[in-house]
């Protein structure tokens, strides 16, 4: 707590100070943890891959599993995730705009979970991203029930990193941490398509 003396202490002023310590008293330690990247604003899937390099460098084993771009789409940590040793799932096949088939998109799609929920079970690998897992739910492609038995039947050592925007809320209970990105401003909205290196 800062003291009634201190020049920068307002009564109106919530902003913790500075030496506060913003850990929980008595803190336990997880085994592994489960995130979920969900809403609108742009950074759900950049801030997992952000937490696949800090895995990395702890030299853990991590899979990725992107279920909805992929193929001609890909993202610039595909390339260096691979380069890392990642086991990267590109499983998407470009479903939802381009097909006209769409029972062979959902069959794409439980294949592609089922691919995810072998990587976690198995406990080879120490986190597994599952990007934009929450549109197969939100789709009723993937049951979200068998997304939460995934989660909370994992290995203890598995952690996980869920996007997608509309996390179902099945999930969100399931979770440890979870984050909504608000959109407020996106510079497609002023027309500017994706950026190389900043987009993908
Ligand atoms: P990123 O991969 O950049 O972290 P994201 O995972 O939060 O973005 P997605 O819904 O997966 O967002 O969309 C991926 C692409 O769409 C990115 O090129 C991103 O810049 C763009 N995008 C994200 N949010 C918005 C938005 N609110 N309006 C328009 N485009 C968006
Ligand atoms: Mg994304």
């Amino acid at each position: 707590m800062s003291d009634d003396t201190s020049p920068t202490t307002d009564s109106t002023d919530t902003t913790p100070a500075l030496t506060d310590d913003p850990r929980p008293e008595g803190g336990r330690r997880a085994d592994s943890l489960v995130l979920v990247n969900t809403g609108n604003g742009k950074g759900k899937s950049s801030a997992a891959f952000g937490v696949m390099l800090r895995a990395l460098a702890r030299d853990w084993k991590v899979a990725v599993v992107q279920f909805v771009k992929g193929g001609d789409w890909k993202v610039g940590e595909e390339k260096i995730g691979r380069q890392l040793g990642v086991e990267w799932r590109a499983l998407g096949g470009g479903f939802t705009w381009d097909s006209d088939d769409l029972s062979h998109d959902i069959a794409l799609a439980r294949e592609a979970w089922g691919q995810a929920a072998a990587l976690i079970a198995g406990g080879e690998y120490d986190l597994v991203i599952l990007d934009e897992l929450t549109y197969l739910c939100s789709w009723g492609w993937v049951p979200t029930e068998d997304v939460v038995a995934a989660i909370v039947n994992r290995p203890r050592h598995v952690n996980l990193v869920i996007t997608g925007r509309d996390a179902p809320a099945e999930i969100v209970e399931v979770a440890d941490t979870v984050t909504e990105m608000r959109h407020i401003k996106h510079a497609y909205d002023a027309g500017i398509i994706a950026k190389r290196g900043i987009d993908y």
